[in-house]
C-alpha cells in the first residue's frame, strides 16, 4: 500500500525548483564538458564558503570521502579508528575500506558519541575519532578535540547528515581536521545520484585528496601514489549548484518543521532538542517511546510511513562478527535502538501533513 503520507517524496524537491535544475543540466550537456570544469570548481568553492573552510574536494559518494579522508591522513592496515555504533553503516565501512581497525564507543541520549566512552577505547593503534554527528546534530567536538589533541588523534567528522549544522558558531566541517559530507538524495542537499565532499584547511592533505580522488596523478600521466576515481560528475556539481542557491530556505524548513513537531507533541515522547549552542537540521526527526513498535503500527495504520535509523547495530552486524563485539557492549544505543522512531521530515512535507502526523500519534497516546 502506498502510505497517504511518504517517509520521503524526492521528486517534489524537484517539482519546487525544475525550472531551474533543468536549465542547469542543459547547460552542462551542451557545453561538452562533463567531467571537471566550471561547475565543479564553482561549487567546491561555494561549498567552502557555506562550511567555512579553505578548501572544498567533490568526490563521488559520502562513503569514498570518509575514506578518502582516513587515506589522506595516512590511515590504513594496523590503525584503529574510533567510531559510533549507532552511525549508517558507511562509516564503519570507509573505516574497513582503508584496512582500518574500527572500534566503537557509546553514545548519549542525544545519539551523538560519548567523549568519556571514546577515552575508555584509545589504545596504541589509535589514529582517529571519527565523529559523527547523527540525524543532524553536532557530535560535542569541543571535548572530542581536547581528547583528540592530547592523544595525538585525527579527529575526522562524518557530517554526512549534518550540512548546515554548527557548535558555538563553528559549522560542521570546520570543527575538525577533515570534513565529510554526503550529496545522496536521502540527505539535506543533495544532487541528482550519489555524491559527496571533503572540507579541509590543510593545504597538504587538499593537494593529497585531489590526487587520491583521480588515480592520484600528479599530471596527466604519472602518479606516485595509487588512488582510485571518485570524481563528482559536472553534471551533479550543476545540479548541486542550484540547491545552494536555495540552502538557507532549505535548512529553515528542516529545523521549522522540526520545531512544529516539538510543539506538537511535547510531554509525549522524548523530544531532539537542540542546545543554545548548536544548530541542528534535523536530517532525521528521531522521537524516542517505550512504545515505539505499537506506536510505528499506528501511524502505518493511519497511512503514515516512519523509518528507524538505524535498526541494526553496527556491532551487531554480521560483517562486524570478527570486531568480536557482543549484544550488552554498548547499552546505551542498545537501549536506544529499541525506542527510536523517525518521523517524515523533508522540505516539502506540508504543515498539514505534520499537523496531521502529530494528531495520529496523539490520538495513539490517548487511545
Ligand atoms: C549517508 C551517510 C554516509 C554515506 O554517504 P553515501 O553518499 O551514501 O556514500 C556516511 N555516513 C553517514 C552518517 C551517512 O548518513
Amino acid at each position: 500500500m502506498i502510505p497517504r503520507i511518504p517517509f520521503v517524496d524526492l521528486r517534489r524537491q524537484y517539482v519546487a525548483y525544475k525550472g531551474e535544475i533543468d536549465t542547469a543540466i542543459a547547460g552542462v550537456v551542451e557545453s561538452g564538458s562533463y567531467v571537471g570544469g566550471d561547475a565543479v570548481s564553482q561549487f567546491e568553492a561555494q561549498l567552502a564558503n557555506l562550511c567555512g573552510v579553505r578548501n572544498v574536494v567533490t568526490v563521488a559518494n559520502g562513503t569514498d570521502a570518509i575514506a578518502l579522508a582516513l587515506q589522506s591522513l595516512g590511515i590504513g592496515p594496523g590503525d584503529e579508528v574510533i567510531t559510533a555504533p549507532n552511525s549508517f553503516i558507511a562509516s564503519a565501512g570507509a573505516i574497513n575500506e582503508v584496512g582500518a581497525t574500527c572500534r566503537f564507543a557509546d553514545v548519549d541520549q542525544n545519539l551523538n558519541i560519548n567523549p568519556a566512552a571514546v577515552k575508555r577505547q584509545i589504545t596504541g593503534k589509535t589514529k582517529a575519532i571519527l565523529a559523527v554527528h547523527l540525524t543532524g546534530r553536532p557530535a560535542a567536538m569541543d571535548i572530542l578535540k581536547d581528547i583528540a589533541d592530547k592523544h595525538d588523534l585525527f579527529l575526522v567528522e562524518d557530517a554526512a547528515q549534518a550540512i548546515g549544522g554548527s557548535l558555538n558558531g563553528v559549522q560542521v566541517g570546520a570543527l575538525g581536521d577533515i570534513g565529510c559530507f554526503s550529496l545522496h538524495p536521502l540527505k539535506n542537499i543533495f544532487v541528482m545520484g550519489d555524491g559527496g565532499f571533503i572540507t579541509v584547511n590543510c593545504p597538504h592533505l587538499y593537494k593529497k585528496l585531489n590526487r587520491l580522488k583521480n588515480h592520484g596523478l600528479y599530471d596527466r600521466n604519472n602518479t606516485a601514489m595509487w588512488g582510485r576515481n571518485s570524481r563528482l560528475d559536472a553534471i551533479h556539481c550543476a545540479v548541486g549548484l542550484v540547491k545552494l542557491q536555495h540552502f538557507g530556505e532549505i535548512t529553515a524548513r528542516f529545523i521549522e518543521i522540526a520545531n512544529r513537531y516539538m510543539d506538537g507533541l511535547e510531554g509525549l515522547v522524548d523530544l531532539p532538542r537542540a542546545q543554545p549552542n548548536m544548530v541542528v537540521v534535523y536530517h532525521n526527526f528521531v522521537i524516542q517511546t517505550d512504545r515505539r513498535d505499537e506506536l510505528m503500527s499506528w501511524l502505518e495504520s493511519k497511512g503514515i510511513e516512519t523509518k528507524i535509523h538505524y535498526p541494526t547495530l553496527l556491532h551487531l552486524q554480521p560483517a562486524a562478527r570478527t570486531l568480536g563485539y557482543t549484544y550488552g557492549d554498548f547499552p546505551v544505543a542498545e537501549n536506544i535502538v529499541n525506542k527510536q522512531l523517525s518521523l517524515p521530515i523533508y522540505p516539502e512535507i506540508q504543515d498539514s501533513e505534520v499537523d496531521d502526523i502529530i494528531f495520529a500519534i496523539r490520538s495513539f497516546f490517548d487511545a
